[in-house]
């Protein structure tokens, strides 16, 4: 193949959903991944959270395309043997003082279409979750875990069996603009495609940089999360999934506990400005500060029962000390329609990947006619 229909770069969750997506409606489509596996990258160093969609702005691309992909991501999970469970969760507020912000990020999720929300009492946190001090809770019904590197794989597989190629160790290098085509130079190969799609996650802006497309003015500054977890013979401090009121700035959902799907609790993620995308290591909190952040709402926990886990990056529009939280830009380029660009997919593009496939699929539609 030297000219392919669509053309995807980056196999994380939400290109390898493009991939399942496209292959579906046209033939000839190519997926390409600069890793020797799919989903190296943000997509297997998360919290594995289905979200409900009850903390973006109403209106925004976050607020409905995590909602529609709350559904899509059950309903695909379940038919294709993804490991899931639909688990709940609850925000709770530590103080009187932040019963008020519960209150309204509840009526924040009620605007976007989250059912099932309900305020609960301190009695009803501690029978759900004996170790947790709350005031009051939100009780968030819709919220689930899912094993996130099986969802990356099943999304692939399925665009595999549909016909699409999926190239890995192909970082793609160059790209050039040529009559209404875009020629993709790899490090496994050459190819036109009559539409490009730019899902590149953390380096989506360098990719549209490699195009001259002035999309690339909108910047990723990476965000790095670390996470720790309970140490055997602890978990059992935590029965399901806790979080706390989120950054009133849309930093970050705040370090929350995560029960995994194998027992485990996760304690996390941190968020912090990095200037290196690649740097997954350097100057990682001490476990201190996860006792820190975590014990308002785990009074028991203690610095031994902790020990250091994965750590993640994400791809923030939103510059440091930015007081607005940013949406997901995915749209056609205006300077170089047949490119549909992807910027800005931090969380929830897990939960949303599905969602962000169907709408892809409708800017694909457009190229190909
Ligand atoms: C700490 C943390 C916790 C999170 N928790 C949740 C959660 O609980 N729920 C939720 O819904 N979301 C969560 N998210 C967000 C979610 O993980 C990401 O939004 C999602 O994984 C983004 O997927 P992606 O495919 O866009 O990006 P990625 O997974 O980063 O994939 C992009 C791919 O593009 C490849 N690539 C880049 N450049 C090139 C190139 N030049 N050539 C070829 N390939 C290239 C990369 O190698 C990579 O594999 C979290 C994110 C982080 C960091």
């Amino acid at each position: 193949m030297d000219r392919a229909n669509v053309v995807i770069i980056g196999g994380g969750v939400v290109g390898c959903a493009i991939a399942r997506a496209a292959s579906a409606k046209w033939k000839d489509v190519l997926l390409l991944e600069q890793m020797p596996k799919l989903g190296m990258g943000a997509s297997s160093r998360n919290s594995g959270v289905i979200h409900s969609g009850l903390y973006y702005t109403p209106g925004s691309l976050k607020a409905k395309l995590c909602v529609r992909g709350n559904r899509l991501t059950y309903e695909f999970c379940a038919a294709h043997g993804v490991p899931h469970r639909n688990t709940g969760k609850l925000v709770v507020a530590t103080s009187r003082e932040q019963e008020a912000t519960l209150a309204e990020l509840m009526e924040r999720g009620r605007a976007n279409g989250v059912t099932g929300l309900r305020i609960v009492d301190a009695a009803a946190v501690r029978a759900r979750e004996p170790h947790i001090a709350a005031t009051a809770a939100i009780e968030v019904p819709s919220t689930g875990i899912v094993a996130s590197e099986e969802l990356v794989k099943a999304y692939a597989r399925i665009a595999a069996e549909q016909g699409a190629d999926i190239v890995l160790h192909a970082k793609v290098e160059k790209l050039e603009a040529a009559g209404g085509a875009v020629r993709v130079k790899s490090s496994a190969g050459e190819i036109e495609a009559r539409c490009l799609v730019n899902s590149a996650g953390l380096f989506a802006d360098d990719v549209a940089g490699l195009l001259g497309s002035e999309m690339a003015k909108h910047k990723i500054y990476p965000v790095r999360g670390e996470y720790c977890e309970l140490v055997r013979g602890r978990t059992d401090l935590v029965r399901g999934l806790v979080y706390p009121l989120p950054h009133p700035e849309g930093l970050s959902l705040g370090v929350h506990l995560t029960k995994t799907l194998y027992g485990g609790v996760l304690v996390g993620p941190t968020a912090h400005y990095i200037a290196d995308k690649n740097d997954y290591e350097s100057n990682r909190p001490p476990v201190e500060d996860f006792v820190r952040m975590a014990q308002p709402m785990l009074p028991e926990i203690r610095a031994e029962d902790l020990r250091p886990s994965y750590t993640g990056i994400r791809a923030k529009l939103a510059p440091p000390g930015s007081h607005h939280p940013s949406d997901f830009i995915i749209e056609r380029d205006k300077q170089f329609p047949n490119v549909v660009q992807l910027i800005g997919l931090e969380s929830p593009a897990l939960t949303s990947a599905g969602a962000i496939a169907e709408m892809v699929e409708g800017l694909i539609g457009e190229v190909l006619g």
